[in-house]
Formats: C-alpha cells, sequence, structure tokens
C-alpha cells in the first residue's frame, strides 16, 4: 500500500533517488563495487563530494568567500562547534531561544562563554518567533534556529544582524529562497531535507574563522575541514552521495523557486483545512507557521481513536505530534507530493462529516 509518511525526521526523499541510491550500493558507477567499498579518496568518490559541494553553491547561490562542508556529528555537534569557532576567549554570544533546538544549542555555548538569551517564546511554550529585540554590536554573533521542528514555528524575516548571523537550518534548508550573505554561518543535518542522517552541511564565509584566541581540537576546527574540502577523514560517503542525488533531483525540477512553490501549495492545503475544519485547531500565532512542519490539535480528545484510526488506514504515517506539544504534527519535506496532503485533508474532513 502507498505509504504517505510525515515523520519528522528522518525524512522521505525522491523515490527515484532512494532507487539510485540502491543501485549504488550493488553496482557504483559501473565499477562492480560498493559506493560503501570503495576508497573515499578514490576518483570517483571524490566527484560525488565536488558534486555535491557544487550543486549547493548553485542552489543556494552561494558566494564565493564561503565554504561548503559536509560534516558528521549532526547539527547536535553544530551547536558546540559554532560555540568554540567563533565565540572569543572572554568573549559573549547570543541566542534566540525558540525551541527544543535553540535550547539545546544554547547548552553547548554555555560551555564557552557567556551566552545571553535576547529573547525567548517559553513562556507560551514557543507558539510563536519573538520579533522586538535588539541585537547587541558586541557579542561575537547572533544565533537563531530558522524552523523550529518540533513546534512548528518558522523565522519568516530573519533580523538584520551588527554582528555575525548563525542560523541552525536543519529542516529548512533547501526550501524557500533566502539571501546567504546575510549568514556568516547556516548548519543543517542532513536528514531532513538533503539526505540519510550521517552528513551535516555548513556554509560558513570563510574571514569569520580564526579570530577566537582559544585552541579548537582539530576535528572541531572548521579550517581543518576547509583546507580539506571536507576529506580530512573519511567522509560520510551515503550519505553525501544521497544528498548529491536529492540536490541534483531538486536541480532537474527547477530549483528552490520550483520546491519553495510546491512547499506553500502544501501548506497552504493543510492550513487552510485546520481553519475551516471545525474539529482541529493549529497550535501556533499564524504568520509563524512553519512550511515544513504544521502542529494541530484536535478539539475533542473522544475523536482521537477515530482519527487514529482513519489516517493509519489511509497509509499515512507519523502524524504524531512531539510530546512537548501533543496533538499532531505533520513535516511536509521538499520530496512529499501535494497528494499525500490531500490524502490527510480529505481523511481531516471526512472526519468531520462522520462527527
Ligand atoms: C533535527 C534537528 C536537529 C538535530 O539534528 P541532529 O542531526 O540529529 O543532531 C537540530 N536542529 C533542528 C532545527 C532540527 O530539526
Amino acid at each position: 500500500m502507498l505509504k504517505h509518511n510525515f515523520s519528522a525526521g528522518p525524512c522521505i526523499l525522491p523515490k527515484e533517488v532512494f532507487q539510485e541510491a540502491s543501485n549504488s550500493i550493488l553496482n557504483f558507477n559501473n565499477l562492480n563495487l560498493s559506493l560503501i567499498e570503495i576508497s573515499h579518496r578514490s576518483e570517483d568518490f571524490v566527484q560525488v563530494m565536488d558534486e555535491a559541494i557544487s550543486l549547493t553553491k548553485e542552489l543556494l547561490n552561494i558566494p564565493e568567500n564561503y565554504s561548503v562542508l559536509f560534516l558528521q556529528g549532526g547539527a547536535s555537534l553544530e551547536f558546540l562547534m559554532v560555540a568554540i569557532n567563533l565565540m572569543k576567549k572572554n568573549g559573549k554570544a547570543v541566542y534566540l531561544d525558540t525551541g527544543t533546538w535553540s535550547s539545546k544549542a544554547i547548552r553547548e555555548a554555555e560551555l564557552f562563554g557567556k551566552t545571553v538569551i535576547i529573547a525567548s517564546s517559553k513562556e507560551k511554550n514557543y507558539n510563536y518567533i519573538p520579533k522586538k529585540y535588539i541585537i547587541p554590536k558586541d557579542a561575537n554573533y547572533f544565533h537563531c534556529t530558522s524552523n523550529n521542528t518540533v513546534f512548528g514555528t518558522q523565522i519568516k524575516d530573519f533580523p538584520k544582524s551588527p554582528i555575525s548571523l548563525v542560523c541552525d537550518m536543519s529542516s529548512d534548508i533547501f526550501s524557500r529562497n533566502i539571501d546567504i550573505s546575510q549568514f556568516d554561518l547556516i548548519y543543517a543535518g542532513a536528514q531532513k531535507n538533503l539526505g540519510p542522517a550521517g552528513a551535516t552541511l555548513v556554509i560558513v564565509k570563510k574571514d569569520i574563522l580564526g579570530k577566537t584566541g582559544r585552541m579548537i581540537p582539530t576535528m572541531l576546527d572548521y579550517r581543518t575541514h576547509i583546507n580539506k574540502n571536507s576529506m580530512f577523514n573519511t567522509p560520510p560517503v551515503f550519505s553525501v552521495y544521497v544528498s548529491m542525488l536529492t540536490l541534483r533531483w531538486l536541480k532537474k525540477n527547477g530549483g528552490i523557486n520550483w520546491v519553495q512553490t510546491r512547499n506553500h501549495q502544501k501548506a497552504n492545503l493543510l492550513y487552510k483545512t485546520i481553519d475551516s475544519n471545525s474539529l482541529f485547531t493549529g497550535t501556533v500565532n499564524r504568520e509563524d507557521r512553519s512550511t515544513m512542519n504544521v502542529t494541530f490539535l484536535l478539539n475533542e480528545p473522544k475523536l482521537e481513536e477515530k482519527f487514529n484510526s482513519m489516517w493509519e488506514k489511509s497509509g499515512i504515517n507519523g502524524l504524531k505530534g512531539h510530546r512537548s506539544v501533543g496533538g499532531y504534527r505533520a513535516s511536509m519535506y521538499n520530496a512529499m507530493n501535494i497528494d499525500s496532503v490531500q490524502v490527510l485533508v480529505d481523511v481531516m474532513n471526512e472526519l468531520e462529516k462522520k462527527a
């Protein structure tokens, strides 16, 4: 049965990417060797890494003075790497607290120096994005999370920052047009919009590095990986390869403009239903609604069992909300077709008719 996977992550990828990735496990580039057994220093793999990097630069329109890296450790390791690479000895960093992932980033930064939370939406269980705050000029960087995967909020307009703007884009990278030159550093775990878990994408403006006055362990220093073109040690070859295939798919279909329109269509369809269907309520501020992760509640708990069995029967997977919000969460990353969203909308409307 056709499955509609609304899981928050790891996420779905295009069918054709899964197909080609499967082939490469058995016989990569007609070498009669598997992608995962060839040397990462071989010409065949070096080309994969180069293409992954160049497609990232092309699709996101990344200026010349930035490096693109594929690292390991997930976005969670970036929480620490950002701080150790950018926070000066006796320096200060400023964070926007918009939920689970920003809180984790803040906890790591606190290990390295003064960490200031400039604004937070915690008092309303993170159901909005704080907007009226002033970023101090005397801090080393300002960190924000562009899309809050757990709570379903998304920053629509990034603040003009007088200091380095650093952003965790794990769950909405490649989903919409952004102006890279606004940011000094962007990072994203691959497994939400890009590929399988294992690789972490980092986009960093080169001239911000090497200014902290502190010792940085080799593997944690961005300059190590810039100097070795993400090949200082064995890279996560499978994740990089599949990410590259996903980027080829994205380019072939029309790039970010294409996917942004498609993501808006999907989100509009579902939010329109949440707003018009008397049984459901969205959990977040309308203007801050995420196009990637849609969080909503069923107003009558007694209908829960019925709703759950209806969507399960229609092939929907992964709709249960995160424990900190409850209710439901529909994650609709790039590879999801609008047809899958229509299946969910039909189930919601059928429930209303029956109730
Ligand atoms: C999933 C997620 C993370 C954690 O990513 P890992 O790669 O598992 O460490 C961090 N930030 C955001 C916004 C996420 O959605």
